[in-house]
């Protein structure tokens, strides 16, 4: 994976410290976690070469807490760690199951989520799933520590609240009440970017958040609205058309997305307790 890399700048930190000084010092240092987008990007030319700090190495940014109520997850747990831990599996299953999609086991192996989340494709497979839990990221730089609820954390088409500096260190989870559900619809099963994903959780208020349908992944605020005070099939598709925003691009076109973003969230909602 690093092959891309090799003959660019490339620090290696030995801590969460010393990379967060070595950020400050120069904040056009690329973060390199798994590698598994950066290296794409450097392969067919959409970034350009730049300096990069090796964080894969920092043992900081890899755990699975329980934190009280909350799940805290490191900015570099890897998806094949959260497919290994138990606490995700109780608390929250639907990251398991996006944590199984995402490429194969090679990927796996190596992404982590803080580049899922950085990297900020609408495609993520994980990022329905924090939008659905009302994820907050914890973001830390050399002079201090913010929070930044995660459905505040896209602010346009890859652009995001991280700042010149920040790290995206952790993720914290409050409890999710209510069973919770993960689909992705692609070409194929595996090794596949997503044409919708969808990640929803069943409560009195339900909680549905989209992935691949709009310039940023979304909270489907209005089809909440909707299934939560009883509408019908068809005004339940017509709040979701105000939520989301499909394209066409060379994986599916726009009234495709919609058409089956909406059948997503019906089949789920018809499934009842057991979905
Ligand atoms: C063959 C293949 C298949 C793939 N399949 C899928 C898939 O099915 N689903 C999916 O969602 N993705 C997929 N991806 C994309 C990629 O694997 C994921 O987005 C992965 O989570 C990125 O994590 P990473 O650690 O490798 O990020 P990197 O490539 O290291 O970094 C990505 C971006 O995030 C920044 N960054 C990384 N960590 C941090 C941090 N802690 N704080 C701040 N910025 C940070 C980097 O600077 C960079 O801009 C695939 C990639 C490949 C090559």
């Amino acid at each position: 994976m690093r092959s891309a890399v090799s003959g660019l700048e490339l620090r290696t930190p030995d801590t969460l410290g010393e990379a967060l000084e070595m950020l400050a010092g120069n904040p056009s240092l690329v973060p390199l976690a798994g590698g598994t987008d950066v290296y794409v990007d450097l392969q067919f030319g959409t970034a350009a070469p730049a300096a990069y700090m090796d964080i894969s190495g920092l043992e900081e940014l890899r755990f699975v807490e329980e934190r009280g109520d909350v799940l805290a997850l490191g900015g570099g747990t890897t998806f094949a760690a959260i497919l290994r831990s138990e606490a995700v599996l109780l608390r929250l299953p639907m990251l398991v199951e996006a944590a199984a999609t995402v490429g194969g086991a090679q990927i796996q192996a190596a992404a982590t989520v803080g580049g899922n989340i950085a990297n900020a494709s609408p495609a993520g497979d994980s990022l329905p799933v924090f939008a659905a839990a009302d994820a907050t990221l914890v973001l830390r730089s050399a002079s201090g520590e913010r929070r930044v609820p995660f459905n505040d954390f896209y602010t346009g088409y890859r652009e995001t609240r991280l700042g010149p500096g920040e790290l995206i260190v952790a993720v914290e989870v409050p409890p999710v009440r209510g069973p919770q559900w993960y689909r992705k619809v692609g070409t194929r099963a595996a090794q596949a970017i997503s044409k919708v994903v969808m990640a929803a959780v069943r409560a009195r208020r339900p909680r549905v958040a989209f992935g691949s349908v709009a310039p940023t992944p979304v909270r489907a605020t209005h089809a909440e609205e909707a299934l939560a005070s009883g509408a019908g099939a068809a005004e339940v598709r017509a709040a979701l058309a105000r939520d989301i925003s499909p394209i066409d691009d060379v994986r599916s076109t726009a009234s495709y997305r919609l058409a089956v973003a909406g059948n997503l969230l019906l089949s789920w909602w018809e499934q009842g307790e057991a979905g």
